[in-house]
């Protein structure tokens, strides 16, 4: 199961769904620096790896693979990974080089590890389409389990990113995916979400889209960028 640390409840739901399908779980723990876009927040995305390693003893995680940047990375490198056609749009479009790095560091985990299931989260929905096409791709021997969002009491997605949130932003956060919902129920169009977020405080709305049978969204608080999805059922 890939993270990138800084765990919270989202990431021990995984767990509990890797335990389901496995024998032995492995985490790992690993901050991308090829998935993060130059001008993002790589330099100061949460890092708390003893805390981490203390959650994932209590959920019953067997092994945390944290490796280091040159292993991940090493100087001679012939193996990047490019994401496919899902890649294109939404994510891909605010975040262009984002998903190569993912699909980069997804197999190179992959090929450390060799796990027979792996577990990704919707939360990030695009994310699991890119993995779902390069393991098809690629005939990678991984069945991949999705897991549902874990949200706060207020239908807000848990996200490591949420710890830059002052409370006033976290209120504002809340709205998302109560718009999102609006969507999914037929109720509004994904242009008069925009503009519903916008006024109700959000300093940008990269997109909200539907596909996949999902209502999906990226917005912006401040320097901090959150995304969310929920199923549509609009149509
Ligand atoms: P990250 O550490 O953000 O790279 O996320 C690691 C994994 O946890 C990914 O598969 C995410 O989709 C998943 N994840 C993140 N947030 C949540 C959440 N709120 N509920 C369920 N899974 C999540």
């Amino acid at each position: 199961m890939p993270t990138m640390g800084a765990l919270h409840d989202g990431h021990l739901s995984l767990v509990e769904i890797a335990k389901k399908n496995a024998d032995k779980v492995v985490v790992s723990i690993f901050v991308n620096p090829t998935q993060f876009l130059p001008q993002e927040d790589y330099a100061r995305y949460p890092r708390d790896e003893e805390a981490d390693i203390e959650k994932l003893r209590a959920v019953g995680a067997h092994a945390v693979y944290a490796p280091s940047q040159d292993e991940m990375y090493p100087v001679v490198s012939v193996s990047d990974v490019h994401a496919g056609p899902a890649a294109q749009g939404l994510e891909g479009e605010s975040r262009p080089t984002h998903f190569d790095g993912v699909t980069t560091i997804v197999s190179r985990l992959f090929r450390h590890v060799k796990p027979h299931v792996a577990v990704f989260g919707e939360k990030d929905y695009q994310q699991l389409q890119v993995i779902r096409e390069m393991v098809d791709d690629l005939h990678m021997a991984v069945e991949l389990i999705p897991g549902p969002t874990m949200r706060d009491e207020h239908g807000l997605a848990l996200s490591s990113r949420n710890t830059y949130l002052s409370p006033k932003d976290l209120e504002t956060a809340r709205k998302l995916n109560k718009v999102l919902r609006e969507v999914a129920k037929g109720k509004i169009t994904t242009e008069a979400a925009t503009q519903k977020l916008l006024d109700g405080g959000f300093d940008d709305v990269q997109y909200v889209a539907q596909r996949w049978g999902r209502v999906l969204a990226a917005v912006k608080l401040g320097r901090t960028r959150l995304i969310d999805n929920v199923v549509d059922n609009s149509h």
